[in-house]
């Protein structure tokens, strides 16, 4: 393999329903600053589907030199097979050196099936990638190992392209650019259908009223500290009167007291709230790395020695449940007298 032949940086530009999904954009953002350090500095988005050639604007706003649009009615809904083809034919017509995934439930099931086909690497859940200062300018992949108590960094040196799948919240967007131009080029690959095993015959969704904590800009979280189910009440009343969200740590969700989806960190979700409200919560490296970006860090913690101490803006050595209800009704009250 000659790894000269590789040039410029891949995203998948996941869309679901005709909808963009956030971390393709984020990826974007990222992939625009890898890109100055590359010899070829171009940015490509990979849009597969049907009928969505429209979301290419959207795509170049964001980052995007070029988009390739691959359009098909087969590829309506994400099909492992139909996809991976179309990324292998990609990825055999344009050679990139990078291509990033959002390690969404797709991105995860797409980008192995894809690395194992072009005989390459992936490195999942990365946290940081950076490209190498020296002459082979490489790119450096780094995620939490053994648990979490190490970060490991991770190169791809005999074989390309280097690819990596990034969790949801944890690169961040550049602002939208209308102005900015790029091309879009429609990529055609003959799909072999005699190969996909499964047929959509009808989609149902699952009725559901979630939030999304990713996208909350105030966040109360829970931790074991808080001690019970009932008591999230406290936090919840917080929430209310702020406009935020309630979250946990994964002891307060292992414990029962809040729902998985609401769960902060390594194996849980990474956000990056303006305001984080860390309650009860020990602030263990596994929470942390799903947090740490966040604005502003408020800590409740009984224990001054607790680490989230160490990492918060704002620290108060008390009783969380104590200190929850009185906020709330303190909050309430300035309500009212407004
Ligand atoms: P604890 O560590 O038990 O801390 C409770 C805190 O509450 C203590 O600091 C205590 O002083 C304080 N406290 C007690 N009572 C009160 C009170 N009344 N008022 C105020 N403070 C009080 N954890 C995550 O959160 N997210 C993850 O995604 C995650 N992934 C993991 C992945 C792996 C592979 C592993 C090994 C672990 C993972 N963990 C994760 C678990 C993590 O290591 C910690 O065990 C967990 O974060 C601890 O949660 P906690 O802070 O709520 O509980």
């Amino acid at each position: 393999m000659n790894l000269s032949d590789y040039k410029g940086i891949a995203v998948f530009a996941e869309q679901r329903d005709g909808q963009l999904q956030n971390v393709g954009l984020e990826l974007l953002g990222k992939a625009r600053e890898l890109a100055e350090k590359l010899e070829t500095k171009e940015v490509t988005a990979i849009l597969i589907g049907s009928e969505i050639e429209g979301l290419a604007k959207e795509l170049i706003a964001f980052g995007a030199d070029r988009v390739l649009v691959v359009d098909k009615p087969e590829l309506k809904y994400y099909d492992t097979e139909a996809y991976a083809q179309a990324f292998k034919a990609i990825i055999e017509a344009k050679k990139p050196e990078i291509v990033l995934f959002g390690a969404t439930t797709l991105g995860r099931d797409l980008a192995p099936r894809v690395s194992s086909r072009m005989t390459t690497g992936l490195t999942a859940d990365c946290t940081k990638l950076e490209i190498s200062e020296d002459e082979s300018k490489r790119l450096e992949m780094t995620r939490p190992a053994f648990g979490g108590n190490l970060m490991a960094t991770i190169i791809c040196p005999n074989h390309r392209p280097q690819m990596s799948t990034v969790r949801p919240g944890v690169m961040q967007k550049i602002a939208k650019d209308e102005t900015r131009s790029g091309m879009v080029e429609k990529f055609e690959f003959a799909l072999d259908t005699t190969k996909l095993k499964v047929r959509v015959l009808e989609v149902v969704k699952e009725e559901k009223n979630k939030i999304d904590i990713t996208e909350a800009k105030i966040l109360v979280s829970g931790g074991r500290g808080i001690g019970s189910a009932e008591n999230f009440k406290n936090l919840e009343a917080v929430a209310a009167e702020i406009g935020a969200e309630v979250s946990a740590s994964r002891a307060a969700v292992d414990a029962g007291y809040i729902e998985h989806d609401r769960q902060v960190g390594q194996t849980g979700k990474t956000v990056r709230p303006d305001i984080y409200f860390a309650c009860g919560i020990s602030g263990a490296i596994q929470h942390v790395a799903g947090m740490e970006e966040s604005e502003f860090i408020v800590a409740i913690n009984k224990d001054k020695e607790a680490p989230i101490f160490g990492i918060a803006d704002l620290g108060i050595v008390g009783d969380a449940n104590k200190i929850a209800a009185l906020l709330a009704e303190e909050l309430k009250k300035a309500k009212v007298e407004k």
